[in-house]
């Protein structure tokens, strides 16, 4: 894409009243923009960083067995009345809304009850499961705090798997499948070294459930971890008999903040109990299908990612979620720079290599800062001295140096 066609420009400024970094760099970078508190819009920028992540993620949700679905935002509380999560002191984030004829809608804030009836129109044999179907879909809360920028929306895209097994064996079994796709997913996507599978409190069905919880200061929680087993636990599991059971001693611990960048969950028979959903098994028994859900926040991810990778100067893209891999930066506006340039960006063209080229007439102080401040992995640089040299300039956005190499060279690199 050529710069000069982005309608979207960098700012000096973020908003007054964004206080997160998050956003300020997005907004700076024009990622995204404010509507109001936990409430962004995406732009062009943004929404491909959005859809590298959700590419990774739909990737790994496929590898484990997973049909993509997308169910609607809006709620029928019939279903919500079956669980007892429709009343507002039972789940305190609902938006709800009225049809014309005053009956009550909400907007879906998780979809557990949805997806169960929906599924169970499909499902009434054992031979029909197990069954993992996901999606990306909006969700909406009414949050009380919405001051972590794109972390902590009241509006924003979340994954959320949901998992079928005949028996509790099968939910272990995929449970363990889900907890290494996640771990894939983080460290494809640049922050799996801070990101440590945590160990929450599980209600029911499950001794416990899981956060994946990613060390950062920005963070709105804090788990306690365990270097040495490379695990952690949040304060609901900080009793010392529990502490026990896992093998980890209070003493050990190292307390961090950090960011819940996903939630996996065993629910058990526990909705599907409760909606009615059922299965004939081998023998012709009816049963209840066992159940697990599976979340991560896509905005929430991409906030954590500009929150641990970025720098004094802007974003620091990893290549799998960068929104081009290549920003090049016509330096002067002679009719050989601008030729060599227009050249250089139709080869990347042709490779497949996703490249924002900066054709504009600005100074070259400023197609730095920006270049910058955008966070684009590979930067290269076309001007009158490179061209008198028979290179290019290229730095990457994790170095300090630039390397000069023949325009060849780079083209077999990237
Ligand atoms: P939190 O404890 O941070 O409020 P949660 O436990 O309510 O999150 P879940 O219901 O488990 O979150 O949702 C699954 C995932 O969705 C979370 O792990 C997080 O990554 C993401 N998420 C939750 N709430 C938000 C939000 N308001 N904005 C963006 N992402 C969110
Ligand atoms: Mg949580």
């Amino acid at each position: 894409m050529k710069q000069s066609q982005l309608f979207t420009k960098t700012r000096k400024e973020a908003p007054a009243d964004e206080v997160s970094k998050n956003a300020q760099l997005l907004i700076r970078a024009g990622f995204i923009q404010k509507e109001m508190a936990g409430v962004y819009d995406y732009l062009p920028l943004g929404l491909r960083v959005i859809e590298n992540i959700k590419k990774i993620i739909r990737q790994e949700m496929n590898m484990i067995g997973g049909q993509e679905v997308s169910l609607s935002t809006l709620q029928d509380p019939e279903i919500w009345k079956k669980t007892d999560r429709w009343d507002d002191t039972k789940v305190d984030v609902w938006f709800k809304t009225k049809l014309k004829n005053d009956t009550e809608l909400g907007l879906g804030c998780t979809h557990e009850e949805p997806m169960t009836r929906m599924v169970s129109e499909y499902v009434h044999s054992y031979k029909d499961l197990p069954l993992y179907t996901y999606q990306f879909q909006t969700k909406f809360r009414n949050e009380t705090r919405a001051k972590s920028g794109i972390m902590r929306g009241r509006e924003f895209l979340m994954k959320d798997m949901y998992s079928f097994d005949t028996t509790q064996e099968g939910l272990d079994a995929f449970y363990e499948k889900a907890i290494s796709a996640y771990k894939n997913i983080y460290d494809r996507a640049g922050i799996g070294d801070k990101t440590y599978l945590t160990f929450a409190s599980g209600g029911m069905f499950s001794k416990f459930s899981h956060e994946f919880q990613t060390i950062c200061d920005a963070g709105e929680d804090h788990i306690f971890i365990d270097e040495s087993k490379n695990m952690a636990v949040n304060d609901e599991v900080m009793q010392d008999e529990i502490l026990q059971d896992l093998g980890m001693t209070r003493e050990t611990l190292v307390q961090k903040k950090s960011i819940e960048v996903g939630n996996i969950f065993k629910y058990g028979t526990r909705y599907t109990e409760e909606l009615g959903m059922r299965f004939t098994d081998e023998e012709g028994n009816v049963k209840t299908p066992v159940t697990g859900a599976y979340g991560i926040g896509i905005g929430r991810l991409m906030g954590t990612i500009v929150e641990l990778l970025s720098d004094e100067r802007g974003i620091v893209w990893p290549e799998s979620v960068a929104p081009f891999r290549v920003h090049l930066l016509s330096v002067g506006n002679s009719p050989e720079v601008t030729f060599a340039c227009d050249t250089l960006y139709e080869k990347l063209k042709t490779l497949g290599v996703e490249t924002l080229y900066d054709d504009r007439e600005l100074r070259p102080g400023e197609k730095f800062a920006d270049s910058d401040l955008i966070g684009i992995p590979y930067r290269v640089v076309v001007s009158e001295k490179t061209l008198a040299g028979g290179v290019i300039e290229v730095k990457k956005r994790t170095e300090e140096k630039a390397e000069m190499m023949s325009e060849e060279e780079f083209l077999r690199k990237i």
